[in-house]
C-alpha cells in the first residue's frame, strides 16, 4: 500500500496537512509531501478537494502456506531454569498440535542449557531446537532474534507461541517483523478452527470490554504471546523422550548490538504471583496502605502471597509488581481472596480463572460477588481478624 501526491494536481491548499490524523504530511514548495509516519489510513485521499492524493495497493506477496508445519513453543529459560510459562505453553501447544495433527516443538536458547531438553520432552515436546552458544548466555534482542528467525526460515513452523514475559514481549515483535507476519499479544484463549486448521487467537480489547478473536490468514508463522498463568501447565511424563535438533548459531561482529553488563534483581523478581497457590488481594476497600499488613497476616497463615487491585497500586499503597488484572499479572491460584475489591472487569480479567474465589466486601451489590464462589458481606477489618482467629484455633 502506498499513498502518493500527484504533483500536477496539488494546489498547495494544505487541507490534507490539517486533516492527517498522524501528522504525516508537510508542505514543501507549496506541494504536499507524505512522510514516513503515514499509516495509509486514506483520510487525506478523501479530504483533498483536488483529487491530488492517491492510494495504491502494492501487490501482495503470496506465501506458500503449505510448507509450514508444527507448533513451536519458545522455551524461555533464565539461569538454567525453564520459566513456568513455557510449561504452560507446552500444555496448550500439545492440545493445538493434537487438533492440527502435527508435532510440538520447543525452541531453547542459552549457554550450557542442553540438559533442559530432557525436561522439555517430559513436558510434551516431540522435538527440541537447541541453540547453545556463549553469545546466548544472556537474553539479547539481536542474539535470540537472529537465531530463532534463522530457525523459522529453515524449519518453517506454522505456529509460534511465546510467553508474554518481558523477554517474550520483546522477542515476539522482532520475530514477527523479520518474518513479515502478524503477532497477537496477550492472548487468553487459543483454539484451532476445525475447518481450516488455522489458529483463532482471543485477547481482551477496548480496555477489556470485549474479547477479540484474531486470525492470521495469509502469513506464517501464526504468532501469539500468552500471559503467564493463563493456560494450564503441561503434565510431566517422566522418561518421555524426544528428538534434539541442534541449531548452529553463528554471529559476526556487530550482530549483537547490546551487551549485558550486569543483571540487577529488583523486588519485582521476588513477587511470584503466577506460582502462588493462595493469593490474598486488597483494593481500595482497605482504606489505607497499612491494610496490607493485615492481608499479609492472612496470606502467611494460608501459605500464600499478597496482591492488589490497580486502584491500590495507583494510590501508591503497594508496588505495581503486585497488581492483578488486565494491566497487571494474570493469576490462577487455588484460592483467591479479594478483600475490598469491587470486581471491575479489568481486575476480574486477571483472576477469574482462580479455582476458588472468596470475596469480602461491604457492598452486597459489588460485581466481585458475581465471580466469587464464596461471598462475605462485611467490613474486612472485622472479617479478616475473625478468620485469623478461627485459623488460630
Ligand atoms: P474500588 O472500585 O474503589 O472498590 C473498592 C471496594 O471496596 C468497593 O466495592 C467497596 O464496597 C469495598 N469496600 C470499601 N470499604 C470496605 C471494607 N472496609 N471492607 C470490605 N470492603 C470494602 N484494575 C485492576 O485491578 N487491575 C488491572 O490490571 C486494571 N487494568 C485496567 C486497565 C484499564 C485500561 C482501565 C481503564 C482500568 C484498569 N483497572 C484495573 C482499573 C479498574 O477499572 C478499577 O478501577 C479497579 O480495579 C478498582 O479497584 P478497587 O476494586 O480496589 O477499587
Ligand atoms: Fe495538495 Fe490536495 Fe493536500 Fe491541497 S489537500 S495540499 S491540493 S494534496
Ligand atoms: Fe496521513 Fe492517512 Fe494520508 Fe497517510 S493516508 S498521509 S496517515 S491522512
Amino acid at each position: 500500500m502506498a499513498v502518493n501526491v500527484i504533483k500536477e494536481k496539488c494546489k498547495g491548499c494544505s487541507i490534507c496537512v490539517k486533516n492527517c490524523p498522524f501528522e504525516a504530511i508537510t508542505m514543501e514548495d507549496r506541494l504536499a509531501v507524505i512522510g514516513t509516519a503515514c499509516t495509509g489510513c486514506g483520510v487525506c485521499v478523501e479530504k483533498c478537494p483536488f483529487k491530488a492524493i492517491e492510494k495504491t495497493e502494492e501487490e501482495k506477496e503470496v506465501k506458500d502456506l503449505s510448507q509450514y508445519h508444527g507448533v513451536w513453543v519458545f522455551a524461555e529459560q533464565r539461569e538454567g531454569k525453564i520459566m513456568p510459562v513455557a510449561i504452560e505453553l507446552l500444555g496448550e501447544g500439545k492440545k493445538l498440535a493434537g487438533e492440527i495433527g502435527c508435532e510440538l516443538c520447543a525452541v531453547l536458547c542459552g549457554s550450557g542449557v542442553a540438559h533442559l531438553a530432557e525436561e522439555l520432552y517430559e513436558y510434551g515436546a516431540d522435538k527440541v531446537y537447541l541453540a547453545d552458544a556463549p553469545e546466548l548466555k544472556d537474553y539479547t534482542t539481536d542474539g535470540y532474534g537472529k537465531v530463532i528467525y534463522d530457525a523459522i526460515q529453515e524449519y518453517k513452523p506454522e505456529i509460534v507461541l511465546l510467553g508474554a514475559t518481558h523477554i517474550g514481549r520483546d522477542l515476539g515483535p522482532i520475530l514477527a517483523v523479520k518474518c513479515n507476519t502478524g503477532l497477537t499479544a496477550d492472548c487468553t484463549k487459543l483454539e484451532i478452527d476445525p475447518e481450516d486448521k488455522k489458529i483463532k487467537q482471543t485477547r481482551p480489547a477496548f480496555g477489556g470490554n470485549l474479547m477479540a478473536t484474531i486470525v492470521c490468514p495469509n502469513h506464517r508463522p501464526q504468532m501469539s504471546t500468552v500471559r503467564p498463568g493463563v493456560m494450564a501447565k503441561a503434565e510431566r511424563e517422566a522418561g518421555r523422550k524426544g528428538q534434539l535438533v541442534e541449531l548452529k548459531p553463528c554471529f559476526q561482529d556487530g550482530d549483537i548490538r547490546t551487551k549485558v553488563v550486569e543483571v540487577v534483581k529488583t523486588m519485582k523478581d521476588a513477587v511470584s504471583l503466577t506460582d502462588a497457590d493462595v493469593i490474598v488481594s486488597g483494593g481500595m476497600g482497605l482504606g489505607k496502605p497499612e491494610g496490607f499488613a493485615l492481608l499479609k497476616q492472612l496470606a502467611d497463615k494460608l501459605g500464600g502471597v499478597v496482591a492488589a487491585s490497580r486502584a491500590a497500586v495507583d494510590a501508591g499503597w503497594i508496588d505495581h509488581a503486585y497488581q492483578v488484572g488486565q494491566t497487571g499479572t494474570t493469576v490462577k491460584p487455588k484460592i483467591y481472596v479479594a478483600c475490598g475489591i469491587s470486581g471491575a472487569i479489568q481486575h476480574v480479567a486477571g483472576m477469574q480463572n482462580s479455582e476458588q474465589i472468596i470475596a469480602i466486601n461491604t457492598n452486597e451489590a459489588a460485581p466481585i460477588f458475581e465471580v466469587a464462589d464464596y461471598g462475605i458481606v462485611g467490613d474486612l477489618y472485622k472479617v479478616i481478624p475473625a478468620i485469623l482467629e478461627e485459623l488460630e484455633k
